[in-house]
């Protein structure tokens, strides 16, 4: 007999980063070009966080959010000499075996059998791995495809188009969903929407953040919508993002939805996801 695939979630951990403090939280009714000029200036550096990505199974096929870091992002070039903050605010750490192509392959996954590549967005350290994916249909949102599909503007929010595959062209989520919560609109990755996306902007614009729902546990993967589990709780939003308001009503929304639902959240970057995953903790947001 053949087994079932349940509905389940793993990390796949694609190197690490220092950033500096001021890019992981500032407040948001700072101005757009005070908080900029903070983490331009910012001389210290955060613990190394890790660049998680989240392989999803799902009985329609495994579904990957995120595609992490490329092993390439450390050899000189990778980064358009012309824009220098990328190692100007940034340590990064990662060897050959951590790049997705190699992970999935250590896995037994083949590319061709990935139902999606889901991208919360296209910085590098989530889009670095498309070069392993070529082959896999690859999502995000339109909004955020109409904010980065110009090279030289998305070189200076921090994506490396220069190193997309050849022809990139992502495919958009469309809002056929029911509400989620607070979400009015949900974009159904698979067709029994346990496996779902909803838009979180702020961070970037068109950010997306996804839902699985597991058999005993709902995930809540919030992609860079919050770098960490304490800053989403403190309704805290990152210092590099030019809406703060906007990521602000983001994590309100995330907030609202553990109100309303037990939810696992997982963010990217946060150096306790591991213990939580683990220990399947439920998230529960206080009230500020
Ligand atoms: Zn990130």
């Amino acid at each position: 007999m053949a087994a079932t695939t349940q509905i389940d979630v793993q990390f796949i951990q694609t190197g690490r980063i220092k950033i500096r403090p001021s890019m992981l939280s500032q407040p948001a009714n700072r101005s757009i070009f005070l908080r900029r000029l903070r983490f331009l200036t910012d001389r210290s550096w955060t613990d190394w966080l890790p660049v998680y990505t989240f392989l999803i199974s799902h009985p329609e096929g495994p579904i990957l959010f995120d595609a992490g870091m490329s092993p390439r992002c450390t050899s000189p070039g990778y980064f358009p000499f012309w824009m220098p903050t990328f190692t100007l605010t940034s340590q990064i750490e990662i060897q050959p075996q951590e790049g997705i192509g190699a992970q999935l392959k250590e896995k037994g996954i083949e590319i061709k059998a990935l139902k999606a590549v889901v991208l919360s967005h296209l910085r590098h350290d989530h889009s670095g791995g498309l070069e392993d994916l070529v082959g896999a249909p690859v999502y995000l949102m339109e909004e955020h495809w109409e904010a980065f599909k110009h090279p030289l503007h998305a070189t200076m929010e921090g994506a490396v188009p220069s190193q997309w595959p050849k022809n990139f062209s992502p495919q958009f989520l469309q809002p056929t969903g029911p509400p989620i919560g607070p979400f009015e609109k949900s974009y159904p990755i698979t067709s029994d929407g346990k496996v779902v996306a909803v838009q979180t902007p702020g961070h970037v614009p068109g950010h997306l953040s996804v839902i699985v729902y597991g058999d005993e546990t709902t995930w809540f993967l919030t992609g860079d919508a919050t770098y960490s589990q304490e800053l989403l709780d403190r309704e805290e939003t990152d210092g590099v993002n030019d809406d703060p308001v906007q990521a602000v009503q983001s994590l309100r929304l995330i907030k609202e939805l553990a109100r309303q639902t037990p939810l696992v959240v997982l963010a990217a970057h946060d150096t306790d996801e591991l213990r939580r995953k683990e220990e399947g903790e439920v998230y529960k947001p206080s009230r500020l």
